[in-house]
């Protein structure tokens, strides 16, 4: 069975966003737990943890079907040492809001090597920020997403999701989220290829660290390596596409998260991705 939803709205708290969810019928959703575009948030408060675990019972999600994406300030691989201090402190805060609210996942963009210092010291960098996040927190996996390779940001080969995952020390807490619309810039030709990509993942990282997806259709071409996410069927993805993927068991009980640009079909685009499940 398949967990479609959508990144909704935290505003207002986190307990706010089962509800934002659950009105879109969504069986699945993503939030951020703090605000993405802050280094420092307050604490969540117990009232607000409540709220949010008793509505998410109330409207039937469980937390293998949620997908909180940490803040895009964070860079695990960064190569400054004073920087990346930083970016592992509001990780770990991170982890452990997740934690709080009863989470079971953390969804984040690897990191940048920002020209200075080169791919493999960037990702071991990662690991090691993982390791010591993990180390730290119980219960929460580091799920991570692959990118479609903008600016110096990595994870956009599956060989490099790998070489991360070789390096954390608890493999039973890691795992990816693959981005459709990440994948196709990066290079991997979803809609000529769908086989040969996903076999391709299954040798390089495997479905069984597979823990969500993030389904975005794509304003740019195939290998653009940019990553401007399109409504699904209006990009260079299409539709045959997501109605393969839908009717795919491989991509069956884990939260399918649309960050689609607008909100306003979020519902239509649910609805229309169930009713092409044969
Ligand atoms: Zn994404
Ligand atoms: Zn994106």
């Amino acid at each position: 069975m398949k967990y479609i939803g959508a990144h909704v709205s935290a505003s207002g708290g986190v307990e706010n966003a089962p509800i934002n969810a659950s009105e879109i019928g969504a069986k699945a959703f993503a939030l951020f737990t703090k605000n993405q575009r802050q280094w420092v948030s307050k604490p969540l408060t117990d009232e607000s943890i409540d709220q949010f675990k008793e509505n998410c019972e109330k409207y039937g999600f469980s937390s293998k079907h949620i997908l909180p994406h940490d803040s895009y300030l964070i860079n695990l691989g960064h190569p400054e040492e004073e920087a990346l201090a930083k970016s592992r402190k509001a990780f770990l805060d991170e982890m452990q809001r997740c934690e709080q609210l009863g989470l079971q996942l953390l969804n984040f963009h690897p990191g940048s090597h920002l020209k200075k210092i080169d791919t493999e010291a960037c990702l071991n960098r990662i690991a090691e920020s993982i390791n010591i996040a993990l180390d730290q927190t119980k219960g929460v996996t580091a799920v991570i997403e692959n990118t479609a390779g903008q600016g110096t940001n990595l994870g956009f080969e599956f060989s490099h999701l790998r070489h991360i995952i070789d390096r954390v020390e608890d493999k039973s807490r890691v795992g990816v989220c693959i981005d459709t619309c990440h994948t196709f810039t990066a290079g991997y030709d979803l809609v000529n290829k769908y086989d040969e990509v996903f076999d391709d993942f299954e040798k390089e990282v495997g479905f069984k660290y597979l823990r969500g997806i993030h389904l975005n259709d794509s304003k740019k071409e195939l290998g653009s390596k940019v990553d401007r996410h399109d409504s699904i069927g209006k990009g260079f993805i299409g539709k045959d596409f997501f109605v393969k993927m839908m009717n795919d068991s491989r991509f069956d009980d884990m939260p399918i998260i649309l960050e689609t640009p607008d909100d306003t079909i979020w519902a239509e685009e649910i609805k229309w991705l169930y009713d092409i499940q044969k």
